[in-house]
């Protein structure tokens, strides 16, 4: 291909500009890289409501293989590479709406907190706040989608002490009785039940238990989506006539759980009836249009669902920069 700019006429022109306007002064300097991110969070407004994404920062799972399950080696490498995304590597992102709702400022979930079982890249919900200026003591409410370590971590700190201190929690009882049980201590997610012991026995008695269909703070709906964990919700987060679905971990990842949402992932409590919920309530959000936010998905994890062939496809939103 030819570009419509030759070399030799883009000398030209420089040379006929003169080194002492293009070239003089710091233009000749090497820049040092500046190596610092955009700040971890993402605001919009729903309606009356101001809702602010903060993030816990990449969750690495590592090889799909044996984590995802119910489909080839090839094929699931195919459908990652497909989508230019890493087959040897599964990054999930973890995506908190903090909802401002004009009365109360609404968390869901918490992050990984102190816990390192994924690596260092997790545990920043804190610092994520923090630059979108939103003080953990101000949290009126800690919603939990389930009680899984990435989700209930970060309500204490490597000390032990509550970060959110004037909140009340809300989870299903049947997740917090599950995943509380010392009699679950010797099995294989043996971490997960020591860190939902030290992130929720400690505000065990602000608990409020929430249940199927109940709209139980203004505007805050859950929905039953068992099979990932016995206890695992959605929630309907409503304010004037505008609406988003907040899908917890409805589905672990964008393509090859929407592809063949039918799919298992090896941390369902119960694989099968997670591909139920995950089906039921993706036939219902493409049918509705109903716009999402899922704690998994790439950054900010916001965007729709429409049903594709066997499955699902999942359309990210275009961040909107001003509010
Ligand atoms: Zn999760």
């Amino acid at each position: 291909m030819t570009y419509p700019v030759s070399r030799r006429s883009l000398f030209a022109l420089t040379a006929g500009l003169g080194a002492t306007t293009l070239f003089s002064g710091n233009a000749l300097a090497r820049e040092p890289k500046l190596g610092t991110q955009s700040p971890y969070f993402h605001r919009f407004m729903l309606g009356d409501a101001e809702v602010t994404v903060v993030s816990d920062g990449p969750l690495p799972l590592g090889n799909p293989k044996g984590t995802f399950t119910g489909a080839s080696d090839d094929e699931i490498k195919k459908m990652l590479t497909d989508n230019f995304l890493n087959p040897d590597n599964i990054v999930l992102e973890q995506n908190s709406p903090v909802v401002n709702t004009g009365d109360k400022l609404v968390l869901f979930d918490t992050g990984m907190g102190t816990a390192r079982t994924f690596g260092p890249t997790t545990g920043r919900q804190q610092k994520s706040m923090a630059e979108a200026g939103i003080k953990p003591e101000d949290i009126d409410a800690v919603v939990f989608t389930h009680a899984h370590i990435d989700h209930i971590g970060g309500v204490v700190d490597g000390s032990g002490k509550v970060l959110f201190p004037n909140a009340q929690y809300y989870i299903a009882q049947s997740d917090f009785d599950y995943w509380t049980d010392e009699g679950r201590m010797s099995g294989p997610l043996k971490e997960f039940v020591v860190h939902a012991r030290k992130n929720l026995l400690p505000v065990r008695d602000r608990l409020v238990f929430y249940r199927d269909g109940q709209e139980f703070l203004p505007g805050i709906q859950a929905l039953a989506a068992p099979g990932h964990t016995v206890g695992h919700h959605i929630f309907m987060i409503s304010s004037g006539d505008k609406s988003f679905a907040f899908l917890g971990d409805l589905t672990h990842h964008q393509i090859l759980l929407m592809e063949r949402p039918r799919m298992e992932f090896s941390y369902d409590t119960d694989p099968k009836q997670a591909a139920e919920s995950r089906v039921r309530m993706l036939d219902m959000l493409a049918a509705n249009k109903i716009m999402v936010m899922s704690y998994h998905y790439p950054w900010p994890g916001l965007g729709h669902v429409v049903k594709s062939g066997e499955g699902f496809h999942y359309l990210p939103q275009p961040m909107q920069m001003l509010l």
